[in-house]
C-alpha cells in the first residue's frame, strides 16, 4: 500500500547512499549525439540501433501521415481505431518476417502483456528463461496458466523441466527473449525449437533486440538461424530499430484472428498514431531495399567489441549491438557510468535488481549513425576509466 511516510523514507534513504538520480532530460533526437541536461553528449544507451529515428524520409512519411489523420487514433482498433495504414502495415510486417500474419499492439510491452494470457490459460503452462524481459514476466503472470522458470539459456534445464512436466497440461509455452538486453547474448533457438517440438509445446519469442539487427536485411532471429516457420509466436517492438512506437506479433493466420478478438490492448485501448504507423512503413520498405545500414551497424559494433577487447575490457558473452562492460560491484559500475557522463559519454550502469547481485554493469548500445572518431573516443575513455578504477590492469 502507498505510505507518503514509508515513501519520503526510501527517497531519503537512496539520496544518501547517492542512488536518487533525477530523470535525465533529452534535449534533442534520440541520435548518436545528443543533447542531454544541456549538454552536448555521445550517447550509448539508446534502442535507434539503425540510425532512423531521425532519417528524413522517414520523418517526411510521419509528417505526411499527420497531414492526412491527424495526430491520434482517437479509437481502438476494434471501434474505428483501425486505419488503411494499420492494414498496409501488418502485410508488410508479415512479409519482412516471412510469416503469414501480423498485429500490431501499442507497444511490444502491451504485446507480450495482452498475448500471454490469451495464449496461454488454465490447464497450462508456461517456461520462462530467468532472465525474460519484464513484459513477458508480467504477461506471465497476467496469465491463468502455471509457471516455471529455467536458468538463463540453459538447455538441460528446459529439456528436464518439459520431461518432469508436459504429460500433466493441456499446453505449454516455452517463452524467451531472442536477445538479452541486459547482456547482449542470443538465445539458443535452434535447441529451443527441437525441444518445443520434441514435447509438443508452443514458442514464443520476444524478437524487440532482434529485429532490423540479426539475420538477412535485418529480418530477425529466425532468419539468422535459418529458422522461419519455426517459431509459433515472435513477438517485436516499432520502437527500437524501427525507431517509431508500437509493437507487433507476428505467426499464423488463426494466431492473429484469436488474438484480435481476444486481446484486451486491442478491445479497450487506443490504437497509436498514424504518424508511428507510416514511419514504420517507411524503415521496413528502407529495410527491403537495401542491406547498407545494417551492415554500417555491424561494422561498428565489432569494431567497438574489438577496440574494448584488445584493452582486456570483458564484454560477458555479447553477440549483438548491446555490449556490456562487466564489473561486478554495484557501487564501482555506478561511479564508471558517472565518470563516462563527466566526459560527455552516456551508458547507463545497470545494477540490481534488473541484473544479479555482484554482476553489476555499463551496457554501451552501438548504432548504425555512431562514426568511428565517436567511437574511439568513447573506446579511450573506457580505457582511461577501467584502468584507473582497476577494472582492468
Ligand atoms: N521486450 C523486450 C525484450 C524489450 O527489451 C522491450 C523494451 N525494453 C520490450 C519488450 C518493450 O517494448 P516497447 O518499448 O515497444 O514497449
Amino acid at each position: 500500500m502507498f505510505s507518503q511516510k514509508l515513501f519520503l523514507k526510501e527517497i531519503e534513504e537512496s539520496k544518501a547512499k547517492g542512488m536518487y538520480k533525477p530523470l535525465p532530460v533529452l534535449q534533442s533526437a534520440n541520435g548518436a549525439e545528443i543533447v542531454l541536461d544541456g549538454k552536448k553528449t555521445i550517447n550509448l544507451s539508446s534502442n535507434n540501433y539503425l540510425g532512423l529515428v531521425d532519417h528524413p524520409e522517414v520523418k517526411a512519411a510521419a509528417i505526411q501521415a499527420i497531414e492526412k489523420y491527424g495526430v491520434g487514433a482517437s479509437s481502438a482498433r476494434n471501434i474505428i481505431g483501425n486505419t488503411d495504414l494499420y492494414e498496409e502495415l501488418e502485410l508488410k510486417l508479415a512479409k519482412f518476417k516471412n510469416e503469414e500474419a501480423a498485429l500490431v499492439f501499442q507497444s511490444g510491452f502491451t504485446v507480450n502483456l495482452g498475448s500471454i494470457p490469451i495464449i496461454a490459460g488454465e490447464g497450462d503452462l508456461i517456461i520462462s528463461d530467468e532472465l525474460n524481459h519484464a513484459s513477458i514476466i508480467d504477461g506471465t503472470r497476467f496469465s491463468k496458466a502455471n509457471k516455471i522458470i529455467i536458468r538463463h539459456m540453459d538447455m538441460e534445464d528446459l529439456e528436464k523441466k518439459l520431461k518432469e512436466n508436459r504429460a500433466k497440461y493441456k499446453n505449454v509455452l516455452i517463452a524467451t527473449d531472442s536477445v538479452f538486453s541486459m547482456d547482449g547474448d542470443i538465445a539458443p533457438l535452434q535447441d529451443m525449437t527441437f525441444l518445443a517440438e520434441k514435447y509438443d509445446s508452443l514458442l514464443y519469442v520476444d524478437d524487440a533486440h532482434g529485429t532490423g539487427i540479426l539475420g538477412k536485411k535485418g529480418r530477425g532471429v529466425a532468419d539468422h538461424f535459418g529458422l522461419t516457420g519455426k517459431i509459433d509466436f515472435t513477438v517485436g517492438t516499432l520502437s527500437k530499430a524501427i525507431p517509431a512506437v508500437g509493437g507487433y506479433i507476428v505467426g499464423s493466420n488463426l494466431m492473429k484472428n484469436w488474438l484480435e478478438r481476444n486481446s484486451r490492448p486491442i478491445l479497450f485501448s487506443t490504437s497509436i498514431p498514424a504518424s508511428a504507423i507510416a514511419a514504420s512503413i517507411k524503415v521496413i520498405e528502407l529495410l527491403e531495399k537495401s542491406e547498407d545500414i545494417n551492415n554500417i551497424l555491424w561494422e561498428n559494433t565489432n569494431y567497438f567489441k574489438d577496440g574494448l577487447t584488445k584493452r582486456g575490457i570483458n564484454i560477458g558473452n555479447s553477440k549483438t549491438p548491446i555490449i556490456p562492460i562487466m564489473i561486478g560491484d554495484e557501487e564501482k559500475a555506478k561511479n564508471f557510468s558517472q565518470k563516462l557522463k563527466e566526459c560527455n559519454i552516456l551508458a547507463s550502469s545497470i545494477v540490481f535488481p534488473v541484473v544479479p547481485k555482484g554482476k553489476a554493469r555499463v551496457r554501451c548500445i552501438i548504432t548504425a549513425n555512431h562514426t568511428k572518431q565517436q567511437l574511439d573516443y568513447c573506446i579511450d575513455n573506457i580505457e582511461k576509466i577501467a584502468k584507473a578504477m582497476r577494472v582492468i590492469k
